[in-house]
């Protein structure tokens, strides 16, 4: 007798992308031990927590070292003081209260979107964007619902939805059906946005087809465009078919902090074998409450205290911030002739090369001869290839220097 082991984790593709891309870093710098490089690859905030959250993630901490006001476990589906937060920040129009036990409180938007396929049946099919934040990717290939990736660079049973500056990035509908929808808005990496209108198609075809979409705006409060939707059950019906991820990680500063939260109405079915319908959230619920113990007290009021209105008004600043870098970047390179998208709704910038340089050959470039790092998008699919991703989650002086040494390459 041995272990089998499941193989569907030997089809994935090593993350090539974020190790190559540290291991080019890794021996540039150490071939120009002075070189000063600017790090505009990884997707990770940069600014400390806002006071407001400091202070309530603080008092929550002294309320564990006291006998009458520790906590131990919490709900799984998080604290009704934060659901509530939640839904009187943003949830309330749509429908959602505190009795229809819509919202679960999570340690990450990362988490859920990479566990929420396991609601489905393996023979489902599942469509993504492409490029594509890889997590929707890989989990569905862990559980064994693709083949091996082909020469072209997608899995085989995935149905892929392009998504580049031939279409605006603006994905068309599948040729084939499918019955899972992976949808992120404002994009990872693209930057780019969907108009109410353009939603509406896929909630649609949803609706039609009896689909899901699964809806992942972790970078919603970077929307800075006034006919983009924040949440897709601004929709007409998108509560009957869409499942919507959030995120406090990009909007609070809270990667380190990890707090998030799904949306699953009630209204959402899927159904068995036999035709019968079943509730969505009642499996995710379960799901949770078997798999998962909560977010911890403090964090859950740390994440409270960001949806506060003063909250709220310390971390516009710091996401105006970030979007001000983005401004910088998407101007610098425009003016040098530069194709660029995103970046006005989203903190990433998601630059054509020039000369049709491949994607490795431009961050190449821009490494060794202006020492700034981006992310090769060929990283996150085949039609990301041709392009590369910088990210505004830089200072405001290193991301002018980078735009300066970046003005003086000759491309
Ligand atoms: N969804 C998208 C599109 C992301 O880009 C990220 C992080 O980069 C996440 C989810 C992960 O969020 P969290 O930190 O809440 O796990």
């Amino acid at each position: 007798m041995v272990v089998k082991i499941n193989e569907n984790y030997l089809k994935l593709e090593s993350s090539y992308l974020f190790v190559e891309v540290a291991r080019r870093e890794a021996e540039f710098q150490k071939n120009h031990p002075d070189a000063d490089i600017i790090k505009m690859g990884i997707g990770d905030v940069t600014k400390p927590l806002v006071p407001k959250v400091v202070e309530a993630f603080k008092s929550a901490v002294d309320e564990m070292a006291e006998a009458d006001s520790f906590k131990g476990y919490g709900p799984e589906q998080g604290y009704d003081f934060l659901a509530n937060a939640i839904i009187e920040t943003d949830f309330k129009p749509y429908g959602v209260s505190l009795d229809t036990d819509e919202i679960f409180i999570s340690d990450g938007a990362k988490c859920d979107t990479g566990n929420i396929q396991e609601l489905f049946d393996l023979n489902n099919k599942v469509a993504v964007t492409d490029p594509v934040y890889t997590v929707y990717v890989d989990t569905n290939v862990m559980a064994g619902r693709t083949g091996f990736m082909n020469d072209d660079g997608m899995y085989d049973g995935l149905v892929y939805l392009k998504c580049n500056a031939e279409n605006d990035f603006i994905p068309e509908l599948p040729e084939e059906p499918v019955d899972i929808i992976y949808l992120c808005y404002p994009n990872n990496p693209t930057g780019t946005t969907l108009t109410k209108e353009q939603l509406k198609v896929f909630v649609d075809y949803a609706r039609e087809n009896k689909s899901v979409i699964l809806f992942d705006a972790a970078y919603e409060k970077f929307i800075n465009e006034d006919n983009v939707p924040h949440s897709i059950y601004e929709i007409e019906g998108a509560k009957e078919v869409a499942i919507e991820f959030r995120s406090f990680s990009k909007t609070a500063g809270f990667t380190g902090t990890r707090c998030a939260y799904t949306v699953v109405p009630k209204e959402l079915k899927g159904y068995t074998e036999d035709g019968e319908e079943q509730s969505l959230n009642a499996l995710w619920n379960r799901r949770q409450t078997t798999k998962f113990n909560g977010v911890s007290y403090p964090v859950q009021k740390a994440a409270e205290a960001a949806l506060s209105k003063e909250g709220q008004e310390q971390i516009k600043e710091v996401i105006d911030y970030y979007m001000e870098n983005a401004k910088v970047i998407r101007e610098s390179l425009t003016d040098l002739g530069l194709q660029v998208y995103g970046g006005v709704s989203s903190p990433y910038i998601w630059v054509k090369t020039p000369n049709n340089m491949d994607s490795w050959a431009f961050f190449d470039l821009l490494l060794n001869e202006a020492n700034v790092i981006g992310t090769p998008g060929s990283g996150f699919g085949p039609s990301g290839e041709g392009y590369l991703r910088l990210t505004a989650f830089n200072t405001l002086e290193n991301t002018k220097e980078a735009m300066d040494r970046i003005s003086k390459l000759d491309f």
